[in-house]
């Protein structure tokens, strides 16, 4: 049986920035429900150890995640696991529809839906995913042991998850299109003086080969020379990046040409009282601190919006 649901704010995605708009939402008394698909904590909760959010010198992504969650429910944020298939207007209503079927209405919402990660698109990706192919170092790093694993990507995630894959793996072999790393100096700096680390430079991954159970190989092309190779590993974690989770809108909102939505200062997408926060929405960084920021002025601003609302029709009266 399907359910039709009445809050003040919905959070769609319960990353960072969505828990932390629940806990502003919640502590200023307000009905707020956020609904995820998975387990809140979004990518937090997949990332190895985090050491740059302010106050933690070291914790562990699942378990920062954990106590975000826990914080925003001590304020009375409700987490629902729920797909949302559709946002959409329906008069004053901002409105979550659910593969579930179930419906929650709300004055205003505030999308936090992060971002899927970019695949290769190469031969043998997808036949070896789960088999080798893994996107997630702090999941299946543990089923690699021994083995020699490549990393794709130069950016903070490839870097960083590849140092990470160092305590399971021979070695670590970061392929890279480029010859320079995206990735901030300091993590960069922890890749090269680990002895376990190895960067290919200049080269791209063609197809991902194996036996047919698991990964036993790559096939590789330098782009600048055209020459080609084959590289033997045990597993392959691509970190090329990610696509915002943007389209489930019915409404259209601007977005920029990757598709992350663009927001005001308050957050406010071009559809009035939906907002957007952390890695969803178009901006230069994509970091927890910055989605908790986020989803603190969306918090904020709905706020405002709902009491603007109310006074409205406190006058009418
Ligand atoms: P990213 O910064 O966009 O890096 C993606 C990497 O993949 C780039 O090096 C890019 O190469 C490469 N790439 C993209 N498409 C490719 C393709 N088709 N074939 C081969 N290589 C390809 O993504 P990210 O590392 O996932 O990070 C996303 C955001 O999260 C960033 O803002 C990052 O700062 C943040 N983050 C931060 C931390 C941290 O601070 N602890 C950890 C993880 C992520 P090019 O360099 O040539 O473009």
């Amino acid at each position: 049986m399907t359910e039709e649901k009445r809050y003040d704010v919905v959070i769609v995605g319960g990353g960072p920035g969505g828990l932390c708009a629940g806990l502003y939402t919640a502590r200023a008394n307000r009905k707020v429900i956020c609904l995820e698909k998975y387990l809140p904590g979004g990518q937090i909760a997949l990332t190895g150890e985090v050491e740059d959010y302010l106050g933690f010198e070291h914790i562990q992504g699942a378990e920062l995640a954990e106590k975000f969650t826990n914080h925003a429910k001590k304020f009375g944020l409700e987490v629902a696991m729920e797909e949302v298939v559709e946002v959409y207007v329906d008069g004053e209503d901002r409105v979550a529809r659910c593969a579930s079927g179930n419906v929650y209405r709300g004055k205003a919402i505030i999308l936090s839906t992060g971002g899927t990660p970019v695949k290769m698109d190469v031969p043998g990706e997808q036949e070896y995913s789960g088999k080798g192919v893994s996107y997630c170092a702090i999941c299946d790093g543990a089923f690699f042991r021994g083995k020699v694993i490549a990393v794709v990507g130069g950016g903070d995630a490839a870097v960083e998850e590849g140092i990470f894959l160092t305590k399971f793996a021979s070695k670590v072999i970061i392929i890279h299109r480029r010859d320079k790393l995206r990735a901030q100096k300091i993590i960069q700096q922890r890749a090269f003086d680990n002895d376990k680390v190895e960067i290919i430079w200049d080269s791209i991954v063609e197809s991902i080969n194996g036996d047919g159970k698991t990964v036993t190989n790559l096939s590789l092309k330098n782009v600048k020379t055209g020459e080609t190779s084959t590289l033997e590993v045990g597993a392959i974690f691509p970190y090329l990046g990610f696509k915002p989770n943007s389209g489930m809108s019915r409404e259209p909102l601007k977005a920029d040409q990757g598709g992350f939505i663009i927001t005001d200062d308050r957050m406010e997408t071009s559809v009035k009282a939906i907002y957007a926060c952390g890695d969803v929405r178009s901006q230069l960084v994509r970091q927890v601190t910055n989605a908790v920021g986020d989803g603190t002025t969306a918090a904020v601003a709905a706020e405002k919006y709902m009491e603007e609302l109310e006074d409205k029709h406190a006058s009418r009266r």
